[in-house]
């Protein structure tokens, strides 16, 4: 998959160059450029902000650096991505879905967002990360890329994602590595018994138990 960033913070990305997502890029499943808004601006000082039409507090990224930055890169199989928080909540389904997809172009809207013709004129998904206000689209776009990329074959073990939690409405178990005992806390016995039948058991039971108190709401969507 191909992904490109449309921001006007490029060095905010370096997440994206760290453990599985740098070595999915290494090993050629995702190819990730990040594109500075900024150098599409046509303002002789490269302004990509000005104030609101109508008043109100703050700045609105303007409209023509973002689509020609957009237009730079946009071809017949790009889907569009605007991290916004009057998006549709991300889900795993959602995530699913974009990565079926062969080029995605990310846009991160910054200050008090982007000008409305932007999102008439490119009709992008619109995608929250929750109910809450972050400074800017930079930090949602890589939470929706890294959620995505968990999705695409060779980034993960299929192991891995079918025992995550929400895979099957519920929340993980509890897990344990070494050592056996940490702090006068020791790893629950079944785990240590060698019994998968009975291991498979107690996860199962555990994960209802903490969905039940953590995120009832799970389990009425069942
Ligand atoms: N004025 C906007 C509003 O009330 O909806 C908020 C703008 S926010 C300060 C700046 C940018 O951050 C947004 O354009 C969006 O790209 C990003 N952003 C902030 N919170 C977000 C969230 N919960 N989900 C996705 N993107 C978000």
């Amino acid at each position: 998959m191909k992904i490109d960033i449309l921001t006007l913070f490029p060095e905010s990305f370096s997440y994206l160059d760290s453990s599985i997502l740098k070595r999915a890029k290494e090993n050629g499943i995702l190819e990730i450029n990040v594109i500075d808004i900024r150098q599409f601006s046509k303002d002789k000082h490269k302004k990509c902000d000005d104030y609101p039409f109508g008043g109100g507090a703050g700045m609105l990224m303007t409209a023509q650096p973002i689509y020609d930055a957009v237009k730079s890169v946009q071809k017949d199989n790009s889907h569009i991505v605007f991290a916004s928080p009057s998006g549709h909540k991300l889900s795993v389904a959602a995530a699913q879905e974009l990565s079926q997809k062969e080029h995605i172009i990310f846009i991160c809207g910054h200050y008090e967002g982007v000008d409305q013709r932007v999102l008439d004129l490119l009709k992008p998904q619109e995608i929250s990360i929750g109910d809450y206000v972050l400074t800017g689209g930079e930090l949602p776009t890589m939470v929706i890329i890294d959620c995505l990329s968990r999705f695409i074959d060779g980034v993960i073990t299929k192991e891995s994602l079918d025992e995550e939690s929400f895979s099957s409405g519920s929340l993980e178990y509890p897990q344990y590595t070494r050592p056996q005992v940490f702090e006068g806390l020791a790893v629950p016995d079944v785990l240590v018994s060698g019994n998968h039948q009975e291991i498979s058991k107690w996860r199962k039971q555990q994960s209802e138990e903490k969905t039940k108190i953590v995120r009832p709401d799970l389990l009425k969507n069942e």
